[in-house]
């Protein structure tokens, strides 16, 4: 089968290798039907993953249709369509019982598909803990419908979910690229009676001020006087960070009122400074990001329903033998690129 393969800092290459067994009786070989490509399968290019394994198929959102299962599986059949969760989890030590799925202690807790073991930018993948990273897709939900819900779309509703949102809040997103897209969409479930996205970028601007009319957006140097303007009380009452910039960090924290929730769900490539004397009787509450992705049944519902929709998302369909196009495409940010969905070999 075809496989997008790390090979060494800077290389991937699509390789042909045998199709995986299963290994343990909770696994689950699934073929892929829709994938996609996430900012961190550029990471791993880059090399700024060290726990990337070289030799592994790269590739972690990804949905399919279930081919083989282990002897102990008991969630799904051969048959079902799924989507496939980017952590696995055991959902049986102390981590995952409390729902923090993305420190479960597994040996393949966490981030493994597509980082430590092999992932789906492939025809097959194999899947452990199968019963837990597999989510049957409602009939009537297509393939692009659900592309999302195991990484981004997962992120974006536990950011939403921890952030204590209410309904008298004035909401900061800073960042609009495609999680904080995601982030955005399940904010909005809460139904604040204020959301503003920050964003740099025109097209990224332009994106939401198209698809998302009822939310304010706001440039960088803009940001905090528009949020003061917007909020009851001097400044955001929560604010979701997911841009991961030099000074988002910062922003984040200065457009907070006092006693806000400042949800940190990006990933930074250098450390942060918390300066706490400037930040001295402002009574923060910091949450801080590594997705627990234990709710994807009921945003597949909310998907069903009609309460979220991510195909906007989708700008460029490329097949797996195009995959090389894909990357190029999506890591250059060309021609407007927001995510790309990849299909199986014709
Ligand atoms: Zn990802
Ligand atoms: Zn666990």
């Amino acid at each position: 089968m075809l496989a997008y393969t790390y090979i060494n800092k800077g290389h991937f290459a699509l390789l042909d290798k045998p199709v995986p067994e299963l290994q343990h009786p909770h696994d689950v070989l699934v073929r892929v039907t829709l994938g996609s490509i996430c900012t961190s399968d550029l990471h791993i290019k880059h090399g700024s993953v060290p726990r990337a394994v070289p030799g592994i198929t790269v590739g972690h959102e990804m949905v399919g249709i279930v081919e083989r299962v282990g002897a102990e599986v008991t969630s799904v059949r051969p048959g079902d369509r799924v989507t496939v969760n980017v952590e696995t989890f055991c959902g049986t030590c102390f981590f995952c019982r409390q729902g923090y799925v993305n420190n479960c202690e597994d040996p393949d807790g966490g981030w493994a598909l597509g980082c430590r073991i092999d992932g789906g930018q492939a025809e097959y993948v194999r899947v452990p803990h199968a019963d837990q990273g597999l989510n049957c897709i409602p009939e009537g939900v297509t393939d692009e419908q659900a592309l999302f819900v195991g990484d981004i779309l997962a992120t974006g509703y536990w950011a939403a979910r921890i952030s204590e949102i209410k309904p008298d809040d004035t909401v900061l997103i800073i960042g609009a690229g495609p999680t904080g897209i995601c982030t955005l969409l399940c904010a909005r479930l809460k139904q604040p009676r204020c959301v503003i996205v920050c964003e740099k970028s025109e097209e990224r601007v332009r994106f939401v001020r198209e698809h998302y009319p009822d939310v304010l957006v706001v440039g960088p140097e803009e940001c905090l006087d528009l949020v003061r303007k917007h909020s009851l009380h001097g400044g955001a009452d929560v604010v979701l960070e997911v841009a991961g910039a030099d000074d988002t960090f910062r922003l984040a924290w200065e457009c907070a009122r006092p006693n806000a929730v400042v949800t940190i769900v990006a990933l930074y490539d250098r450390p942060q400074v918390l300066p706490l004397p400037e930040m001295y009787g402002k009574n923060l509450t910091f949450k801080t990001g590594g997705v627990d992705g234990c709710d994807c049944d009921e945003i597949l519902r909310l998907i069903a329903s009609g309460q979220i929709d991510t195909t906007p998302l989708i700008t460029h369909r490329f097949s797996l033998n195009e995959i090389e196009e894909a990357y190029r495409i999506f890591e250059n940010r060309l021609d407007g690129v927001i995510k790309v969905a990849v299909t199986a070999p014709q």
